[in-house]
């Protein structure tokens, strides 16, 4: 039960809501019992104030040794009230005179020899009067004990005050608050069960229907209540996570089926060809040969596939480790311009190299060499016999731009842009029945990742019927880091 969201929000807030209420109340009760006793002080110090003077009025019209007594008697007769108990003591610490030598006194019969009311008449100073409690009764007294002169003698009054009406009333609110926090906790925890309920119901909503979410109906969406507010928000980001992973895993299907699609065909001539070898038991060597030529040629071309496809996983994982060192680049194009010659020649094509200056440079040779003979390679490749290309690097501010240009009959202006794709391919059909090593459209997807590792760009920076520019731009202090970062597409 406590692993649910709802039943600890309502926990926590009923726990809080029940510690707030105890305390308001017994900081309320506090001030309550507080001022009451003030009031009652209050009440003891004037009526002591009135009952002296009583006192000493009454001292006017009496004379004798007897006169103090029957001054304090009247006194108590004129200020005696219920709950009150009134008590004067001559000096040498005898009683006076005192309210329980009125008839009808319902103040306990040992209330003066109690050692609480000993001691508050002890305390009693003048003018200063002493306030205190007093044991006994239903409820006890306060009391208020002073001392006065009369005639030069030294007098002690004490007033008790029953607390019987004052506990009652106090009684009466913790009573009160004994039912009203109990119930106000119950009605706040249903309610705070129902709001948690209520704002919970939509994420709730979201985990049941993000459960029926699988890879077959990956293109769901969660449902969006409210874009502004927080689980509104949440939905979103998860719908955004969602299209990221139907993307990612629309792309995977769709490199699967695109690699099982290439793989077929080299695979399929294969099995052609060498059935054909067999068929017959005796053939011309010219024939073997032929057949081994055309096994031999599907055979690179399966294996430049899978190496491909192996350098484009790798790179999507961003697990391809990189071996960066200090070279030129100028070297490195000028050799892989020598490397291409021959394949230029083969289809009279005129290659040339246009780099002016030295061109130092930190980065992993091996990978901007597979960079640049793919880009060579496309250039003759897509260039009709007889034509021309270019191959020039230069330093063009704080980056090293490597061109290279071909006359070929270029690509058309809407495709531009998809040749960087994998498995791209402006004319299959075309490619794939010469048979020379026309590729299974992933040359310049591995050309861009090199050059984006490289913390560069591989742009087409021009293509018309004239012939196509590529070009790498590749910054001329490049530090790459050990492993390249992931491919991005
Ligand atoms: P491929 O291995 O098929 O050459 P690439 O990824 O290198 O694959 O190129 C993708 C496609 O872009 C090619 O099939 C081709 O149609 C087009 N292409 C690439 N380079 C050139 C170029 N220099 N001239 C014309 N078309 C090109």
């Amino acid at each position: 039960m406590l692993d649910s969201v709802r039943v600890r929000l309502t926990l926590w807030y009923t726990g809080l809501l029940a510690l707030f209420l105890v305390l308001l109340s017994l900081i309320t009760y506090f001030i309550f019992w507080r001022s009451t006793l003030q009031r009652t002080d209050s009440n003891l110090a004037e009526l002591s104030e009135a009952f002296l003077s009583t006192v000493q009025a009454e001292m006017l019209d009496s004379h004798g040794p007897d006169a103090p007594r029957l001054a304090v008697q009247e006194a108590i007769v004129e200020h005696h009230y219920r709950d009150h108990v009134f008590a004067v003591f001559d000096p040498s610490g005898g009683m006076l005179a005192s309210s329980q030598d009125l008839p009808n006194q319902e103040s306990p019969p040992k209330l003066f020899s109690s050692g609480s009311f000993r001691e508050l008449r002890e305390r009693s100073g003048t003018p200063d009067q002493h306030f205190g409690n007093v044991k006994g009764g239903r409820s006890g007294y306060r009391g208020v004990a002073r001392k006065f002169t009369l005639k030069g003698q030294l007098y002690t009054l004490v007033i008790l005050q029953s607390l019987h009406p004052q506990n009652e009333m106090l009684e009466e609110v913790r009573v009160t608050f004994a039912w009203v926090i109990p119930i106000a906790i119950f009605l706040a925890s249903l309610g705070g069960y129902f709001l948690a309920r209520k704002s919970l119901a939509p994420v709730v909503a979201m985990s049941s229907q993000a459960g029926r979410i699988s890879a077959k109906n990956l293109h769901e969406r969660l449902p969006i209540q409210n874009a502004k507010d927080e689980l509104g928000r949440l939905a979103a980001s998860f719908n955004d996570l969602l299209e990221r992973v139907d993307q990612s895993f629309e792309r995977q299907r769709r490199f699967m089926s695109d690699a099982s699609h290439e793989l077929r065909t080299p695979a399929a001539i294969l099995r052609g060809e060498s059935e054909v070898a067999l068929s017959r038991t005796e053939r011309p060597a010219e024939e073997y040969r032929e057949s081994l030529a055309v096994l031999h040629a599907e055979a690179q071309r399966l294996t430049q596939i899978v190496e491909d496809l192996f350098t484009l996983t790798r790179a999507d994982a961003g697990q391809y480790p990189l071996s960066p060192h200090e070279f030129y680049l100028d070297e490195l194009v000028a050799d892989c311009t020598h490397a291409a010659r021959s394949l230029a020649s083969a289809k009279q094509i005129s290659l040339t190299c246009e780099v002016p200056e030295e061109l130092p440079i930190r980065a992993d040779e091996a990978l901007l060499r597979r960079m640049i003979l793919n880009l060579l390679d496309n250039a003759i490749k897509y260039t009709p016999a007889g034509g021309r290309v270019t191959v020039s690097c230069g330093r063009s501010g704080a980056e090293y731009a490597l061109s290279i240009t071909d006359s070929g009959e270029g690509i058309p202006g809407d495709l531009q842009q998809r040749v960087f794709e994998r498995f791209f391919r402006v004319d299959k059909a075309r490619t794939r029945s010469e048979h020379d090593g026309g590729g299974a459209g992933l040359g310049l997807s591995i050309a861009r990742w090199i050059a984006e590792a490289h913390h560069g760009r591989l742009i087409l920076a021009r293509s018309d019927s004239s012939g196509s520019t590529f070009s790498a731009l590749l910054p001329a202090q490049v530090s790459v880091p050990s492993t390249a970062a992931s491919l991005t597409r």
